[in-house]
Formats: structure tokens, sequence, C-alpha cells
């Protein structure tokens, strides 16, 4: 927290706007609107998740659709197809940036067409904080004419040619739970372009209420608006989020800076043009052996550290999806380790973490 979110949350109280609506729930959105830039519009929904959800939705996934989305994600990018009875087809990664392989999207999409089946949305994630090719992404999407549904939940700050990641995107979702760069304890956002889509999100997410005197419903709704409470600890933490990028971007140069010399140790890059907030910092170690040294290594000194994110076309749950497969994600998966990211990191922590794992490496 960075000090000024208690007052928000106060002025709730005082004013007695203890509900999923109320000045800090508009405040929190112009907050973002006018952080991302770009005309777009944003909806205070009570979870990222609940955004993908209502975005799909927005986008017309419905029973029996197919929607592309990244393997290399957490499960939240892809459950919401589930919800919609829609299925999902997982899309391998590239190596420079760990996200959707524009390679392997496009051979997917042709095999799906000539399969008989057009998909009706791609999930593009931003892993880590660090963007998607977007340029090479947006310009298979727009010649197939199938629209994209931006997963920037861990990349609230990033940027791709000087354009903020969550901008992109014909919807676009945030993610404020507790692990995120900024938190509102949970909560979430849809972003987009048209002020449509944030009208029918909020209609659609305070249980689709036609404009009667009465409780008149046409359409099935949800509970899924942020409440003014939570929305008050979003406006005090949208003045602390550059000081949270500037930390978690210091973790990764300390991290690097400490450990770069050995060969066992990659770290993901910065193409030029991309600009990530470095949520997490992550390597990529020689082998499994040595991930999994270092790993029980920190374990044992109290240090949390964690394997990247599992591949969707691995898990059980997902074991009947189709998948268009190139190998990456499975090694990454393998060898890759997210450290210690805190934005609230010493630098006596950071210390103790490189020489736990120099140790290792010695
Ligand atoms: C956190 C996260 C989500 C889900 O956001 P919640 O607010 O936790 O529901 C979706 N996608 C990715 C990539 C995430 O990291």
């Amino acid at each position: 927290m960075g000090g000024s979110e208690q007052k928000f949350v106060k002025e709730a109280f005082d004013t007695n706007w203890v509900a999923p609506l109320g000045p800090n729930v508009n405040g929190f959105e112009s907050d973002i609107e006018s952080y991302l830039g770009e005309d777009v519009y944003a909806a205070a929904l009570s979870s990222g998740t609940a955004a993908l959800h209502l975005g799909l939705k927005l986008l017309g996934v419905t029973v029996g659709d197919e929607v592309l989305c990244q393997s290399m994600t957490f499960a939240a990018s892809a459950n919401p197809i589930v919800y919609l009875g829609a299925k999902p087809i997982f899309i391998d990664s590239e190596r420079n940036t760990w996200n959707l392989c524009p390679d392997q999207l496009e051979i997917a999409i042709k095999d799906r067409i000539a399969k008989g089946k057009k998909p009706k949305a791609i999930i593009a994630v931003h892993l880590y904080g660090m963007p998607y090719n977007v340029e090479a992404i947006h310009k298979i999407a727009s010649e197939y004419k199938i629209p994209i549904l931006e997963d920037s939940a861990e990349a609230l700050g990033s940027s791709y040619q000087g354009i903020n990641c969550g901008t992109f995107g014909d919807i676009a979702i945030l993610s404020f739970n507790g692990n995120k760069i900024i938190t509102t304890s949970g909560g979430g956002a849809l972003v987009s372009k048209k002020q449509d889509y944030k009208n029918k999100a909020i209609f659609l997410a305070t249980q689709a209420r036609d404009n009667a005197p009465h409780y008149e419903h046409s359409e099935i709704g949800y509970n899924y608006r942020m409440s003014n409470i939570t929305a008050g600890i979003g406006r005090g933490q949208m003045e602390v989020l550059d000081a949270h990028i500037a930390n978690r971007r210091s973790n990764y140069e300390f991290y690097k800076k400490n450990l770069e010399d050995s060969s066992e140790i990659k770290f993901l890059e910065e193409p030029s043009g991309y600009h990530s907030n470095r949520w997490l910092t992550c390597i990529e170690t020689s082998s499994y052996k040595l991930r999994e040294g270092i790993r029980l290594s920190l374990a044992e000194e109290n240090i949390e550290s964690r394997p990247l994110w599992k591949p969707m076309h691995q898990q059980a749950v997902f074991a009947d999806c189709d998948a268009y497969l190139n190998g990456i994600s499975d090694d990454l998966f393998d060898r890759g380790l997210c450290l210690p990211s805190g934005s609230n990191l010493e630098e006596d922590d950071l210390y103790r973490i490189v020489s736990v794992i120099k140790n290792v490496l010695r």
C-alpha cells in the first residue's frame, strides 16, 4: 500500500457509499482511462477473470465456438472460454517474448478454417509484463478478421512502441488481484476504445437490468461490478503504480547484474520497442535439474520461488483440447523460474537471494 488508499476508503465510509457503485468506482475508472491514454474506456469489475468472461461474451463467443488462447498463461485466461460453453484451442509461445507465436497462430487459424470452423476470438497475453508481438499478432488477426481479447492482467504499465498495454485489443482486461503490480485486494477492469463495450459490460455486470421502474430483465446478467470500497484502494494504488514499476524493474536489473556472468542462467530481454513492467523477474536455467536445485536451495532459506506457468495444453482439465505446439512453452516450463519480485524487496533481501543462487551455481 502507498498511503492514500485509506483516505479514499474512509471517504466511502464517511459518505456511506458502501455499494458496488459510487464516486471511487467512477474515479478509479477515470484514473485508469487517463493512465492508459489512447482514448480508452474502462469498466471496473470484481476480477480480471470476470472481465475476461464479459469480454468474450461481448465479442459474441457462445456455445460451440472455438477460441484461440495462448497456452503459456495462468488458467484464468482460458477458464472463461469454458464458462461460455466454447472450446479453447491452445497456441504455443515464441522464444523472445514467451508469448503467442505468430507462426503457430497463423497455422492454427488456417487449420481451424480448413476443418470448417473459424475461431471466434484470440486471447493474447502479455506474460510477466512482457508485451506480446503486437504488430505481428494484430496483423494476422485483422487479416482473418478475428477479434483479439488482450489479457493485460500482468502488464499494467508495460508498453509496445510507446503505446500502453491494455489498449491494443478489441477488448483488453486488467487485474488488481492481491499478487498483481497494483491491487484492490481483488478486482479487475474491462478496457476498450468502444464506449459501447464499457456500457454493455457495466450493464451485464450489474444483473442486466433493463430501463424500467420495476426489475425487468431481457438478458442473463452477472454480479461482477467493483465495490466502491475496493475502488478506493485502487485510487490510492494508482498514485504508486509508477513507483512499483520502478521497483520491479530495479529488481530485474539487480538480478541481472549479479547473475548474468553465469552461462547457466538467461534473462528475458526486452526486444527493441518493448517496455516491460517486470511484474516478475523470471530466469531460464540451463536444465530442469539446475532449476530445481535453485528452487529447493531457496526454499531451504525460507525464500519462495516458483516454476513458470504450466502451459494449459499440459493441464489435466484441458486434456481434450487441441493445441498447436512448437515445444517452446514445454521447454520454458521445464527450465524457467520466477524469482522473488515484490515491489517492497530491500537490497539486503536481494543480496541474500542472489548469494543462495550463486552458491548453487558454484
Ligand atoms: C491474474 C491473472 C488473471 C485473472 O485475474 P483475477 O483478477 O485474478 O481474476 C488473468 N490472466 C492472467 C494472465 C493473470 O495473471
